[in-house]
């Protein structure tokens, strides 16, 4: 049995390399851990081995973790997808969402952002799988959706964010990767300058980290397999 802390380890060393291999500053990429799935006091094991960063999916399983952990420093990312329904617990209690894809609810997130707490920290999600329709905005409405989202005050836009289509085509990865940090480098172009790109999972974050990753989200490299969850919230 590995614990939490010699399974973060072992992580942190594998991005440590992929970006050596890729010519970048290890500083420059970002674990996030994606605790959906995992209890409160799993979460605070990670917490105690030095990861502050959590990613959750599930509103009310985060609220409750949350809750659990209140007293704890940790830096709180919602992943999942977002109904426009619970978007005021979400600016309320989170310190980034990263898969915002379209403006109204974007500006739910800033209309709900109290302004007591610092701007919420968000990225856009981008469909890089073209063919396959799921969430995400389209690669063509990007710039318009972050221009957008760029004015709303109680936002800031810190990136982009993909999920592409699990493969095991390395050069497909790459490629959808890629087209995020092409995506990025157009909008720095038109003078929005983003500092993040979110992508990457347990299976493929090598890859997303030579394409330039700034954050990569893992769950079952950290925590293991999780449990098929009855869905109750969708
Ligand atoms: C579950 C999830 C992850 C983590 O996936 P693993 O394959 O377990 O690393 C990353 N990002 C999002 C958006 C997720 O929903």
């Amino acid at each position: 049995m590995t614990t939490i802390s010699e399974r973060l380890q072992a992580i942190r060393s594998r991005i440590q390399k992929a970006a050596q291999d890729a010519g970048r500053d290890p500083e420059s990429v970002m674990l996030l851990a994606v605790s959906k799935a995992h209890s409160s006091a799993e979460l605070q094991a990670a917490f105690e081995a030095g990861q502050r960063a959590f990613g959750e999916s599930y509103l009310q399983e985060a609220l409750d973790k949350l809750a659990d952990l209140r007293t704890l420093p940790i830096e709180w990312h919602f992943i999942g997808p977002i109904q426009s329904n619970k978007t005021r617990p979400i600016a309320e209690n989170f310190d980034w969402v990263h898969g915002v894809d379209r403006l109204k609810i974007a500006q739910r997130l800033s209309d709900a952002r109290s302004e007591t707490l610092p701007p919420l920290n968000v990225c856009l999600q981008v469909n890089v799988s073209e063919e396959v329709s799921k969430s995400g905005c389209a690669p063509a409405d990007v710039a318009e959706l972050a221009h957008a989202v760029a004015a709303l005050p109680r936002l800031k836009l810190r990136g982009l964010m993909a999920i592409p289509e699990p493969t095991s085509d390395i050069a497909l990865q790459h490629r959808q990767f890629r087209m995020l940090n092409t995506l990025r480098e157009s909008l720095a172009q038109q003078g929005l300058a983003l500092d993040t790109l979110s992508m990457g999972m347990s299976d493929d974050f090598s890859v997303a980290i030579a394409e330039g990753a700034t954050i990569v989200r893992l769950g079952t490299a950290l925590f293991g397999q999780r449990q098929k969850r009855a869905d109750s919230e969708h």
